[in-house]
């Protein structure tokens, strides 16, 4: 069923209509305070998972709005945080399931260069968009079902993968939707990511005098290059879009001491998740072909979680490309490609999402200095807010039509059940 359709099912045109100019002119009305929001976090850069005073910040921004919103700090991870509000409205009476819309707002930054990747403009358009949204709900008594609204501060992108974190604590187990956008260099309601695992190998021979007892030691360092050798080897029977590159971290300490301990690091990538668990299987057979070789010991170890792919949702994608419109957003027929990772992949297969790029003014590249300033000039503004809206606006549609809320649900399990294939 399309908007249309939906629409004259439910006679909701009208209404949804006047819920989106509510929201947009709430928004609106904001400006001042997100822009603020969004500064006080841009001046004061914090690292993956040390997001105290942002965290506090946003924190304060829902507590002090107003006595609805209860907010949880601290939740499941020190600078994680959850702010909830509703339910309102539902046709079923007491007892209805409740439709839970979840927004998210990341706001790590990076060494040296600040917010080079712009989460102080997530953390605001997830706000704006979360508030917005409260705003055109809150006078609606008569919604097909009871909405909730769900905002999750979700620390530690940029490293160690804090959405990861707050899935295996349960923090989305209850939720039924979520959004949430990224600036980039242009606006996109999809561009494929792509899955990435970080893995650590560790090689330990035996010590001996390199020229007097050679054939007494193991030589890690030969372990640690013959590994090197099998994976570039390795790489020419991979298909294209497959990567796998890496350093020796430790080779040593001298010449004449056969070398007991190696080190290298490798980050595997693949479009699809399914991929990277082959490539995982090929490139430990290289690392441990290496130990076996030697005689040295192998020891193979992920530091982190992998980050997965984003699963598309065409419904929710389409539906903020016509909201987007709407607002004067641009979207190229072509969108560049894009071989970043980041953890709403994982998000993106637990609960059906969408997370937008969107373009804030500059031709500048994420993760550079010139990146850091445009984030925080008032000029991105502009972008970030209309960004809110529409996103805002997308879920106003999914709220009011229970048929696109089944079409996104119906694309979400196609997206997963292609994953089996
Ligand atoms: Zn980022
Ligand atoms: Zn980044």
């Amino acid at each position: 069923m399309n908007l249309d359709s939906a629409d004259r099912k439910f006679g909701w045109m009208e209404k949804r209509q006047q819920m989106k100019e509510t929201l947009q002119l709430f928004i609106d009305s904001l400006k001042d305070e997100l822009y603020s929001l969004s500064q006080d976090i841009w001046s004061q850069p914090e690292l993956a998972g040390n997001e105290t005073h942002a965290h506090d910040r946003l924190v304060r921004f829902f507590s002090q709005r107003d006595q609805n919103w209860t907010v949880q700090s601290h939740y499941q991870l020190p600078t994680a945080f959850r702010a909830s509000w509703g339910p309102v409205g539902g046709w079923g009476g007491e007892g209805e399931p409740v439709l839970n819309v979840g927004f998210l707002c990341e706001y790590d930054a990076l060494p040296d260069v600040g917010h080079a990747c712009g989460h102080n403009l997530i953390a605001e358009v997830g706000a704006a968009a979360a508030v917005g949204l409260k705003a055109a709900l809150e006078n609606q008594l008569e919604l097909p079902v009871p909405v909730k609204i769900t905002v999750l501060g979700t620390p530690a992108e940029e490293a160690i993968g804090g959405k990861i974190n707050l899935i295996q604590a349960g923090a989305f187990t209850d939720v039924d939707l979520v959004f949430m956008a990224h600036p980039a260099q242009q606006d996109a309601s999809f561009l494929p990511t792509v899955t990435i695992a970080e893995v650590s190998v560790k090689y330990h021979g035996k010590a001996s005098h390199a020229s007097a007892y050679p054939w007494e030691g193991l030589n890690a360092l030969d372990a640690a290059v013959l590994a090197y050798n099998n994976l570039s080897l390795l790489r020419q029977q991979l298909k294209p879009e497959w990567r796998l590159h890496g350093i020796i971290k430790h080779g040593g300490v001298k010449p004449n001491i056969i070398p007991a301990y190696s080190e290298l690091e490798f980050y595997l990538r693949t479009p699809l998740l399914k991929d990277l668990c082959d490539l995982k299987a090929r490139a430990e057979a290289c690392f441990r072909a290496a130990a076996v070789a030697t005689g040295c010991q192998v020891e193979i170890i992920y530091p982190t979680p992998t980050y997965y792919n984003i699963l598309p949702n065409a419904t929710l994608a389409n539906l903020y490309e016509s909201n987007g419109k709407a607002l004067g957003i641009e979207f190229p027929e072509q969108p560049a490609s894009f071989s970043g990772s980041t953890d709403f992949g994982n998000v993106s297969f637990v609960v059906p999402g969408i997370h937008p790029f969107f373009h804030i003014g500059t031709g500048a590249l994420n993760h550079t200095e010139e990146y850091t300033e445009a984030a925080g000039a008032e000029k991105a503004q502009l972008y970030a807010l209309r960004t809110a809206k529409a996103l805002a606006m997308t879920a106003v549609d999914v709220v009011c039509c229970p048929d696109l809320l089944l079409q996104v649900r119906e694309d979400f399990n196609r997206a997963r059940l292609k994953l089996e294939e």
